[in-house]
């Protein structure tokens, strides 16, 4: 090795879902939502005044953050956006997992995290799941440097109750506690209404699901006037300008049009009640899930040999070969035509044991 490379700071970078460039198959990989973003997002960058690009964008992106902030009835000041929530969680792992002691986070849960406590050197202990996939509230009453927590989980879609969160986040008054809530709008209960009683609470969530707007890249954290202070600080010391001027406009004509937000997730939620009935009488086992996914294991079949055969078809699903989630395939809703034919494809797959619903 030449000598300069042993003083590069090597990382093993998350792995990100496959995104295709052949666009004819069903892609149910990576939780996008398959519907387009609000009207309105369009018009902003048809109008959008390509004069101002020549003057560096707003650097606080103040009209987006005042928008959200209209949104969950918080101030300005408790609010900061980034280029996506992966953005806002890096950022807010530099700036709050400084302590040298262990961070906490379920040892199934969104593969982000530990990428991102090697990449800035800070050391974490992975608390097990329950065999329902659910979190042990006392696993996180122990002395630690910080704690995150996706709810709803990924890739699981289990919702944790915000009275189990708020014990959580009670008992670390010396820790920052985050709730990465990217599922929150598909039917979880946010945490966001306890930020004005918990300092040490910062909750992110993001426009790559609910939103439409994986493309775009924004995604946000609320917390304490503090917190958002401290972050912004690490923000301002790393690069003022994160967010661009057309990304904001656009953020903004997506914040405001609150009603389409919930037609889009009404939608997506009623096809995952349906496929939910439909995986079941194929055969499939799952937690229940409050996110636009669905984590299931087939009662006989293994997991990979199901993921090859979509994939070999064109239907492209999330598979991961580790240790207690083998046999799960993570599952994105789609359109319902989308999860017309996974399910077509899936019966004939199986076979004519599962023919009609009734399981052989
Ligand atoms: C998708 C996702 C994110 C990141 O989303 P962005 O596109 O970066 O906003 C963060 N956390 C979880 C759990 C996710 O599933």
């Amino acid at each position: 090795m030449m000598s300069w490379e042993k003083n590069v700071r090597k990382v093993v970078p998350y792995v990100a879902g496959e995104q295709p460039k052949n666009p004819n198959i069903i892609k149910l990989n990576t939780n996008e939502c398959p519907y387009p973003p609000a009207p309105g997002v369009g018009a902003a960058l048809h109008g959008f005044d390509c004069s101002i690009l020549k003057r560096y964008p707003d650097p606080d992106a103040a009209l987006l953050v005042e928008a959200l902030a209209r949104r969950h009835g918080l101030s300005p000041k408790q609010v900061f956006v980034g280029v996506g929530s992966d953005d806002v969680l890096a950022m807010a792992f530099m700036t709050f997992f400084q302590s040298g002691k262990p961070i906490l986070f379920p040892d199934i849960t969104y593969s982000f995290y530990d990428v991102w406590a090697d990449l800035y050197q800070i050391p974490y202990e992975c608390q097990p799941l329950d065999e329902y996939f659910c979190i042990r509230k006392e696993d996180y009453f122990k002395e630690n440097g910080g704690i995150i927590i996706a709810n709803p989980n990924a890739p699981t879609g289990v919702l944790a109750q915000v009275s189990v969160l708020e014990e959580i986040i009670k008992a670390n008054p010396d820790s920052v506690v985050i709730i990465d809530e990217a599922y929150v709008d598909f039917g979880g209960e946010s945490c966001a209404g306890l930020i004005n009683q918990y300092e040490n609470l910062l909750v992110t969530q993001t426009f790559s699901k609910s939103r439409s707007l994986a493309g775009l890249r924004i995604g946000y954290a609320m917390g304490s006037e503090k917190l958002i202070h401290y972050l912004n600080d690490v923000k301002f010391s790393f690069n003022s300008y994160t967010m661009n001027a057309v990304t904001i406009a656009a953020g903004i004509a997506s914040v405001e049009d609150e009603a389409y937000l919930q037609d889009t997730v009404a939608k997506v939620v009623r096809t995952r009640e349906r496929v939910k009935k439909e995986l079941s009488d194929l055969g499939f086992i799952f937690p229940d899930t409050m996110t636009n996914f669905i984590f299931a294991a087939h009662e006989t079949v293994p997991a990979q040999e199901i993921f090859e055969a979509l994939r070999t078809n064109g239907i492209y699903v999330r598979y991961w070969n580790k240790p207690r989630i083998s046999n799960y395939l993570r599952i994105s809703i789609g359109t319902d035509e989308e999860m017309d034919k996974l399910i077509s494809f899936l019966k004939d797959y199986f076979g004519s044991c599962y023919t009609g619903g009734q399981k052989g």
